[in-house]
């Protein structure tokens, strides 16, 4: 049996930034996410411009998730994807995480990481839908390029549909947003910003069925219900923004139970740990005074975790880990570094 020293359950920001500073404090690492891909919800907006990262310039959030997975891999940790954790006991003086396929992990701590949880698309209650998800039906936008010149139709009212209906406007041949409800939901500039430029939006009206191409790979119109009628819409591309689902099950063993506050957030006893000694918490998930759920704040919790998790396990440790200007560790790859850049 592999023990590890750390398991970060999650593998969004802050499980991937506490990988990385757990790799600083020399501990072996492992980060188990749900998903097939890392990066939490951040996969959610990726084509999103962030601004509000200290040092870092204006960044597109996919190139900015890219980068912080490179760095959670600077000091090699053990990555488990597809996998979902549903129970943490304790067995002596380790931890045992027990996963949906039947695996087991153990570890000398734990890092929770789990952020708002599992987010998956609602997906269209249409059958047959799941197989156009490889063409022309999209829950999520990787790269926007593809839109360019397209007649695009997109489902929802909410903030993600319309900010991408207002992402895509300037590249779009054509925009039809439709939405069940009679008024949109989304913020009230993104919303005038549509209507300015004309979109055609259709209130009331959702979508019937998916009619395909003659060789059954795409869509190639859309049968809408606008009201008591139905009409076809002709389309490249179809967006469905029906929101997400989102699971933030995690059971522990009594006795290893850390306490939560009425949102279900893990209260912070200070320096990220839980009411469980060996188990912390950090990011979305955590609570505690003057918290910040932002990037930002992720990325000091994690810090945080580490460092408690690194005394935890060596009580006479250094409560932080060496400055980067003067740790050991990186040395040999900054001379690397310094050689590649000349
Ligand atoms: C639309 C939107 C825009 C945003 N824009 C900004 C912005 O501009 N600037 C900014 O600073 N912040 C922004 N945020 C906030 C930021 O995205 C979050 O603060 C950050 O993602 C939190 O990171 P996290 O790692 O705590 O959680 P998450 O990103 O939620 O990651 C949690 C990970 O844990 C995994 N997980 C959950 N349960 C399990 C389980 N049982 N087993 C295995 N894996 C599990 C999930 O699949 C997920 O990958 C935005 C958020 C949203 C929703």
């Amino acid at each position: 049996m592999e023990v590890f020293d750390v398991t970060i359950v999650g593998g969004g920001p802050a499980g991937l930034y506490s990988a990385f500073y757990s790799g600083m404090r020399d501990l072996k690492t492992k980060i188990i996410e749900f998903h097939p891909y890392l990066g939490g919800k951040v996969n959610i907006f990726l084509e999103k411009m962030l601004w509000d990262i200290g040092g870092q310039p204006p960044i597109v959030a996919e190139k900015f998730i890219g980068q912080l997975i490179e760095q959670a891999m600077t000091f090699e940790p053990t990555v488990c994807l597809n996998t979902k954790v549903e129970h943490i006991e304790k067995q002596d003086d380790v931890f045992v995480i027990s996963t949906n396929n039947g695996e087991k992990h153990y570890s000398k701590t734990v890092i929770i990481a789990i952020g708002g949880g599992i987010f998956q698309p609602i997906k269209l209650e249409i059958e047959g839908a799941e197989k156009y998800e490889m063409t022309n039906l999209h829950y999520t936008i990787n790269g926007i390029e593809r839109f360019a010149g397209k007649d695009i139709l997109i489902s929802g009212g909410g903030n993600a549909a319309i900010d991408w209906a207002v992402e895509l406007l300037p590249i779009a041949k054509k925009l039809t947003v439709i939405y069940r409800s009679d008024e949109l939901k989304a913020h009230e500039a993104q919303v005038k910003k549509l209507k300015e430029h004309q979109v055609e939006i259709l209130l009331n009206t959702e979508i019937q069925s998916l009619v395909s191409n003659d060789e059954k790979t795409a869509i190639e119109h859309v049968v809408i219900r606008e009201g008591d009628v139905d009409k076809s819409v002709t389309v490249d591309d179809i967006i469905i923004c029906h929101g997400y689902n989102r699971e933030v099950s995690l059971d522990f063993a009594q006795g290893i139970l850390p306490k939560r506050n009425d949102n279900q957030l893990f209260e912070s006893e200070g320096q990220c740990q839980t009411t469980t000694p060996g188990i912390f918490a950090v990011g979305d998930i955590v609570a505690y005074s003057d918290k910040v759920y932002l990037l930002v704040g992720t990325f000091n919790d994690a810090v945080l975790a580490v460092n408690s998790a690194k005394k935890y396990l060596e009580p006479d440790a250094n409560s932080y880990a060496m400055v980067s200007s003067h740790n050991e560790k990186f040395r040999d790859r900054n001379q690397k570094i310094l050689v590649d850049m000349k």
